[in-house]
């Protein structure tokens, strides 16, 4: 089991299988993208398959797939039907931005990988297209709708940006009320790959649900897994839910049972931490099994206690990009 230094046990790995990604999101990473990593220095296939594995033995037992966008990896589902098999591993998820999972659709729900969520910052087709910056939003709503009309565990992460989306934050809670699904709503983070600067937020969690409840004032608050992210609530009529995420203001950090692994094989113990370890050379090398079992417990044992933390030890890190961090 892995227990971190602030007693907190760490099951659950977010493991990013690429940094690169098919659409540009503005909150996420400039519009020319970032320095992508050279495919040598992406782990292939086996290497994730391994690193899943050696983790697995050491106590992670929830495993997300992210990256960039996991499905521009040609080779993806050959990794998921390797997880899925995975003794030890209870419950593996994706985070994907739905433009690409369409054909994989009957597969995944064939070898039991029904968590899934999409990245849908706008209800409105133009709103989306211009976040995204990308011609994708039939292809996402089309995909969206159908994961969820086939059973799959949906939820939509939503992003809210000041002056891009605010306008679609209620439209997009009517649009899904008819549907089984729960509509997280993310405060965004300075992690754009220099797109734009900035320091605080103006729409924190606390002002979002002010504004989702000048709508619906009967919101009714429903409990949460005490290692979840999300605070979330539940709409009288609506049959789904909705959630807030704290991820700048990090209310949640004192039950942070997360390690992220970038597709360079970054380990990273927080998303406002610098990396403290990098397993690519280990696994390629000698004794690997046993030296990736040595970082990750010594990464384990130095996590900042916050985000707040971790940030004051690392000046740098809102240079950084989601999609080589791994959301
Ligand atoms: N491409 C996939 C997707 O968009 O779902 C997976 C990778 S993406 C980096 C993972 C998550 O991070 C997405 O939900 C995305 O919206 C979120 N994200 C990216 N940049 C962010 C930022 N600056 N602040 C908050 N969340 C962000
Ligand atoms: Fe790509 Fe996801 Fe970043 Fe958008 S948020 S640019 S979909 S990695």
């Amino acid at each position: 089991m892995l227990i971190d230094n602030h007693n907190r046990r760490i099951n659950y790995l977010r493991l990013a299988v690429t940094d690169r990604c098919n659409l540009r999101c503005n909150y996420c990473m400039p519009s020319e993208g970032i320095d992508f990593a050279k495919k040598d220095k992406l782990f292939t296939i086996d290497e994730l398959t391994a690193v899943s594995r050696i983790l697995v033995e050491q106590g992670i037992d929830k495993l997300r797939i992210t990256g960039g966008e996991p499905f521009v990896r040609k080779d993806l589902m050959v990794l998921l039907r390797r997880l899925s098999k995975m003794e030890g591993l209870k419950d593996i998820s994706i985070t994907t931005n739905a433009t690409l999972i369409g054909p994989h659709i009957d597969e995944l729900k064939q070898i039991g990988i029904t968590n899934v969520n999409v990245s849908l910052d706008a209800i409105d087709k133009a709103t989306f297209e211009r976040i995204t910056r990308r011609d994708q939003y039939d292809t996402v709503y089309g995909n969206l709708i159908r994961l969820i009309s086939e059973g799959f565990n949906v939820r939509i992460n939503f992003i809210v940006l000041e002056d891009q989306n605010i306008q679609d934050i209620l439209p997009i809670l009517e649009v899904m009320k008819n549907y089984d699904v729960s509509v997280r709503f993310l405060e965004e983070m300075p992690f754009n790959g220099g797109s734009k600067k900035f320091n605080t937020i103006n729409w924190n969690y606390k002002r979002i649900l002010e504004h989702i409840t000048s709508k619906y004032p009967d919101v009714q608050e429903i409990p949460s897994p005490k290692t979840s992210t999300s605070i979330n609530y539940k709409i009288k009529g609506h049959r789904g839910t909705f959630g807030l995420i704290p991820s700048f203001s990090r209310t949640f950090c004192g039950s942070c049972n997360r390690l992220r692994i970038s597709a360079t094989g970054d380990v990273i113990t927080c998303l406002y931490a610098k990396p403290c370890a990098n397993l690519r050379d280990i696994l390629r090398g000698e004794n690997m099994e046993e030296r990736v079992k040595q970082q990750i417990l010594k990464a384990v044992g130095n996590r900042a206690a916050t985000g707040f933390e971790a940030q004051a030890k690392y000046a740098k890190v809102f240079e950084n990009s989601m999609t080589s961090i791994g959301g």
